[in-house]
């Protein structure tokens, strides 16, 4: 069977990488790293954040989106990933038997590339699918792999689970990323679980969950 994951969030933890940076772009933020994420899982945009709590006008906040969006997958604030512990030994527990895909709304390919190998990975995934932001993870798969109702996708996003339902596949959701439970339910998973490496993959292929 395929298993897409979705990187950040998902087999990595991007937390720090997108608070750190909203620190530096927000010169006068107090923000905790705690209070940030409480308010990103949430689904606080980024927006809202800004006008309600640092009174950020419109032009403000579009200068604020274009530098996030050139800094965000730069050197300097990429080194801040880390995967999640114990997900390398699972991910190479599970090529063993199922074709293994990372399907990721990074920017730049070669950038995303570039971490995968810098983590070991990259004999792991049968192919990284960066849409660049100008494909949909679903049209991505759907170009490259034979897709099968069986097979998995295991995101943190509900643009994940969309991803998984437009495919007919089935989905999982993770509480390690970028969304809290309460805003994962609405996109009715097949299961949600803490994280990655509580997919309990056999029980998954058997269809007893
Ligand atoms: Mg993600």
């Amino acid at each position: 069977m395929n298993i897409f994951f979705d990187l950040d969030g998902t087999l990595i933890d991007s937390r720090q990488r997108l608070y750190q940076l909203f620190q530096s772009l927000v010169s006068t933020s107090d923000l905790s790293f705690d209070k940030y994420w409480e308010l990103k899982r949430s689904k606080i945009s980024h927006k809202e954040i800004l006008s309600s709590k640092f009174n950020y006008s419109e032009e403000q906040y579009m200068d604020f989106e274009k530098r996030w969006m050139s800094e965000i997958e730069s050197e300097k604030w990429l080194k801040l990933d880390i995967p999640f512990e114990g997900i390398s030994d699972l991910l190479i527990h599970l090529s063993k038997n199922h074709v293994l895909f990372i399907v990721t709304a990074r920017q730049s390919e070669s950038i995303a590339l570039k971490q995968v190998k810098s983590f070991g990975w990259e004999n792991i995934f049968s192919k990284v699918l960066v849409t660049q932001q100008q494909q949909e993870k679903h049209d991505l798969i759907k170009n490259i792999a034979q897709i099968n109702r069986e097979d998995w996708i295991i995101g943190d996003t509900g643009k994940d689970i969309q991803t998984g339902k437009l495919l007919g596949i089935k989905t999982a959701a993770v509480l390690s990323g970028f969304l809290s439970k309460e805003s994962l339910l609405s996109y009715q998973p097949d299961i949600i679980i803490n994280t990655v490496l509580d997919l309990e993959i056999d029980k998954i292929t058997n269809g007893k969950l």
